[in-house]
This record gives C-alpha cells, structure tokens and sequence, in this order.
C-alpha cells in the first residue's frame, strides 16, 4: 500500500475527517484490521491565516510547499493539500515535489461527472468561488459552475473564517447556506460542491435541496484509491 502525505492543519477540524475517512476507505478495500499509511504535516493554521490576510502568496506557497517535501522525506508516495483554497498555491507545491499532487478541484470533477452531472454550485471560500485555479480547474473539467452572489460570499466567508475553521456549528448559519443552495439549484445546479473543507461538518445533506459533493470525502476517497491502487504486500 502507498503511503499518503497530508498537508494539513488548515483547519485541523476538516483534518481529522481526511484521517477517518482514509482508514475507512482504506479497510473497506483491503478489509479486516487493514488501515491507512499516513504522514501529516499539520501547519499552524494562525500562519496561513495571515498569509491569506495579507495576501502573502509567496510565504504561503513556501510554507506548504516545505510541510510537503517533509512528507515526501518521510516516505510518501502522494500528498493531499488537506484544503480548497490553499490549493492556491498548488503549482508551487507540486513543482517542488518529485511524488505527485492529488489536486482537490479534479478529484470533485471526476466524482461529479461519475455521477453524472455537468452543472454544480460552488460553497466555498470567496477565492475559491472567484479565482482560476478553482472554479477555472473546474470548467477545464467539463463542468459548468454556478457561485453565490457578492452579499452571500461575504456571510459564507464569515461562517468559514469566524465559525467553522475555530470549530463551531451554528444553527442560523447552516440555514443560510441551505438557501443559497436553493438559489444555486434555481440558477441550474445539479449538486453542490461543499468546497470548503469544513463545510460538511455544517451542512448534512437534509439540509441541502442538492446532492452534495463533500470536497474533504472526496478528496481523501480519492486519496485512498491511489494508496490501495497497488496490489496488496507491495510496500
Ligand atoms: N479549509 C477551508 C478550505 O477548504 C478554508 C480554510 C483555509 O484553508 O483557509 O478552503
């Protein structure tokens, strides 16, 4: 089994669920006590902040790109950027590793097409709804993407940054976010990508009128795949 390098931290609440769902794939595949072989690197998520804060793109990239080496020197075989936006900074990371990235926009873009969608809305963080590297990574992947609107990306960048990522669920803010799912289902949305790490501890699929496309499930199922892809004994 491969071993996969998490990057990590950026919250370590969605952190945690890359982990469970890692072993869970990983011994529903492989069965009986089989788990997943994990490194993480798990960054001090006040740093990143205020790199995104102050738009200090360059220390960001630095940062991720050394907790990636540090998982490649640990034994890693793939590494996961345990994040959406900080996959702002993915062509950084990726040029500095000689193992590959498994980049979160295109492992949402094969689940969705998996399941058959092309048109999906986008509940993330304000950079991820607006800037190439996202939505752009998205539509490069046969997908039409549907964003919330200006007022509605400001409150889902405070429940993100003021809530979710210091770990709390608040009840008036999971109703918010069901109605701009609404509104993206009205603007011809299939599904919603939950493109925010942290999103799926906030909102569970009865809450939403779409399907949802967890981008930390999906992207740490993906992970899996990769990990279990060679035969069993190997490594
Ligand atoms: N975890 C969030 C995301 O997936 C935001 C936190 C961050 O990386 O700044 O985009």
């Amino acid at each position: 089994m491969r071993k996969i390098g998490l990057v990590g931290g950026m919250s370590w609440h969605s952190t945690l669920e890359y982990y469970r769902v890692l072993n869970e794939q990983v011994a529903a595949t492989r069965g009986g006590h089989a788990s997943a072989r994990v490194v993480l690197e798990s960054l001090d998520f006040a740093e990143i902040r205020e790199c995104q804060q102050t738009g200090d793109w360059r220390r960001a990239g630095r940062l991720l790109a050394e907790a990636a080496l540090r998982c490649q020197a640990s034994g890693a075989e793939v590494v996961v950027i345990c994040t959406n936006l900080m996959h702002r900074v993915a062509d950084e990371v990726e040029a500095a590793l000689d193992v590959p990235l498994l980049h979160i926009a295109d492992a949402i873009a094969d689940a969705a097409h998996a399941r058959g969608w092309s048109q999906v809305g986008v509940l993330g963080t304000s950079w991820v709804a607006a800037e190439d590297f996202y939505v752009g990574r998205l539509a490069r992947n046969g997908l039409r993407v549907h964003v919330p609107s200006p007022d509605e990306q400001t409150e889902i960048d405070r429940v993100i940054f003021e809530e979710l990522t210091l770990g709390r669920v608040e009840e008036p803010s999971r109703a918010a976010y069901a109605e701009v799912i609404g509104r993206l289902r009205d603007a011809g949305a299939e599904a919603v990508v939950l493109a925010c790490t942290e999103v799926g501890l906030l909102v569970r699929p009865e809450d939403s009128v779409l399907p949802l496309l967890d981008s930390a499930d999906i992207h740490a199922e993906a992970a899996a795949a990769f990990a279990v892809a060679e035969p069993a004994g190997v490594s």
